[in-house]
């Protein structure tokens, strides 16, 4: 079983991992690949470097090679949880072209959705460590760091006003996305991602567990049925024109 993730970030790596240990396949997050690629020094990994070492972004094309080596191996047999592998709808047709090359393709999506007042609330209670990068919940910049004693800062990143831009680019691009799964006849999960860490892996499992019991035809009502917020988001947007 193949899944990509989307979703904002928050949070989501955390609900990666504990899906692949509850699912029994791998976690695979492209940062990871990617990095671990460059330092095996893979012919991909290798060309990725050429670009890093440049400053430039690296291109989805080496992007892809990497996963498609990583998912042509024996850790992958039986599926894989992919985070991070799509924000874009270009990203989304290439790695459907990659899976297709080597006879796979993905089973669902699953959208972490989260409301974004509460994202930035979230946000802005984190701090990490200036030394050893520990992150921290609730607690305030200049508190001590409990494992080396380093000052805790809050990330630029973490700022309201960086989380809302960052929310916005996110959306600009990723909305786009679920359409396209969606008119290409994957399923597209919505799990409202507002709540503790294992209940929102609870919610994920349900909906995927329900998901084995037949094909649901497109419009069925299946966004209601996961609890997702965007449906609601959307048709506050769609009434205000
Ligand atoms: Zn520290």
């Amino acid at each position: 079983m193949i899944i990509v993730l989307l979703g904002p970030g928050a949070g989501k790596g955390t609900q990666a991992d504990k899906l692949a240990s509850r699912l029994g396949i791998p976690k695979i997050a492209t940062g990871d690949v990617l990095r671990s690629a460059v330092r095996d020094g893979t012919r991909r990994g290798l060309e990725a470097k050429s670009y890093m070492d440049r400053g430039d972004l690296v291109p989805d094309s080496v992007i892809l090679g990497i996963l498609q080596d990583v998912m042509t191996s024996p850790a992958t047999k039986k599926g894989a949880i992919l985070d991070g592998a799509v924000r874009t709808v270009p990203q989304a047709e290439g790695l459907g072209v990659m899976l297709a090359e080597i006879g796979k393709k993905i089973d669902k999506v699953l959208l972490f959705d989260v409301d974004d007042d509460e994202l930035v609330k979230r946000l802005s209670t984190r701090t990490v460590c200036e030394g050893c990068q520990t992150p921290y919940m609730g607690r305030e910049p200049g508190s001590d760091c409990e494992k080396c004693g380093g000052k805790l800062v809050r990330r630029k990143d973490d700022e309201p006003e960086a989380v809302r831009n960052r929310l916005a680019v996110y959306r600009r691009q990723t909305e786009p996305v679920i359409d396209w799964y969606r008119d290409h006849d994957v399923e597209v999960l919505e799990i409202d991602a507002d709540a503790p860490v294992d209940k929102v892996t609870a919610r994920a499992l349900k909906a995927l567990g329900k998901m084995g019991r037949g094909k649901v035809e497109a419009g069925s009502g299946k966004r209601e049925a996961a609890g997702g917020k965007r449906g609601k988001d959307r048709a506050k947007r769609g009434s205000g024109k």
